[in-house]
């Protein structure tokens, strides 16, 4: 058989558990200080208002639902009186979860926070949250998506603490190591606050995964390469690769509408995620190499649809160019 070109997140959860291990997605009623007004109030030119939610189904989607909890993200913050219709809430998704057919189709599963920033909360707020995720034996991994400016040693201290009972992830989004792109996609905060933040879970050996983005508005492939040897130069575990796509009613779909903003294009897409992944540290597991984008809210690239064509596409690539993950990494 041959062998991997690289690291599929799906084949070392399958070597670690023996087993195949299913996501489940959660939406927890989380804001973001992007949006809320700690740091800024239009958030990132890509994020729709589900806040990188959007694969959610509109039932589970907890903030946008018709049975939604009746705040608005941004007021929920600190609001300790609705946290047990949150974390209800919470055992409700995953229940819904596990009782349908997706629970059929494998016996571990990972409980996912996705939407908004699922660190941006109370200690105690956060920690009934992730508790209540932990509901059934068959969630075998807590992977959490936040900021770098969102983790400080407490919030360490406490998903640290879930470590003897599930595996822990923290994901965090870089999605450029060009500080100055970083400003220009109002991301408000810096590539310094991604490395302390790293540095933090490092201490207390929690793992953690950038995610990157693939197209942003101005950047050059000189931006990738740059953006990979940042990268390599942190002691993370996985790492995300998205490409760009533009979400209705965000800045960059008016920037794309108003003729400011061309899509990539799938070739240079796969190009592009081939140069990560040949250059960067061998180690690092692959969680994703495509995004993905929603259906009833994508403007363009058409091809973002099709996970298909950018999963097969690459292989393609990887195979004909006989390319490996970290055949040219450079400590
Ligand atoms: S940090 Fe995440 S949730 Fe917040 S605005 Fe940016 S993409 Fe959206």
């Amino acid at each position: 058989m041959e062998k991997e070109r690289y690291n599929h997140l799906n084949k070392y959860l399958k070597e670690k558990f023996g087993e195949r291990t299913l996501k489940i997605c959660i939406d927890a009623n989380f804001t973001c200080p992007n949006r809320d007004g700690k740091v800024g109030t239009g958030g990132c030119i890509f994020c729709s208002e589900k806040g990188s939610g959007e694969h959610l189904k509109p039932s589970e989607c907890l903030t946008h639902s018709s049975k939604s909890i009746s705040l608005e993200p941004s007021k929920s913050f600190n609001c300790s009186k609705n946290i047990k219709l949150i974390t209800s809430s919470i055992q409700t998704q995953i229940r819904n979860h596990l009782n349908s057919y997706r629970g059929e189709r494998a016996n571990n599963f990972i409980a996912y926070f996705q939407n908004y920033t699922n660190t941006y909360d109370s200690l105690e707020n956060l920690k009934a949250r992730y508790d209540a995720a932990l509901i059934d034996d068959r969630i075998a991994c807590l992977a959490i998506a936040t900021r770098p400016d969102c983790i400080d040693e407490d919030i360490c201290k406490l998903i640290a603490s879930y470590k003897n009972k599930v595996d822990v992830w923290v994901e965090l989004g870089l999605q450029t190591a060009n500080d100055e792109t970083g400003k220009y996609i109002n991301r408000g905060y810096s590539s310094k606050e991604f490395t302390e933040a790293v540095k933090l879970l490092n201490k207390y050996d929690i793992e953690s995964v950038a995610h990157i983005i693939v197209g942003l508005p101005g950047e050059t492939i000189e931006d990738i390469k740059n953006t990979v040897t940042f990268i390599n130069s942190h002691n993370i575990q996985g790492l995300k690769i998205h490409s760009c796509y533009v979400i209705d009613n965000t800045v960059l779909g008016e920037m794309y509408k108003s003729g400011n903003y061309t899509p990539i294009t799938l070739e240079y897409y796969l190009e592009t995620a081939s140069y990560v992944l040949t250059h960067i540290n061998p180690q690092i597991i692959i969680h994703k190499v495509s995004g993905d984008a929603p259906k009833d809210l994508l403007l363009a690239p058409e091809w973002n649809l099709h996970k298909k064509w950018i999963m097969n596409g690459l292989d393609k690539l990887l195979k004909e160019k006989n390319l490996y993950q970290g055949m040219y990494y450079k400590k």
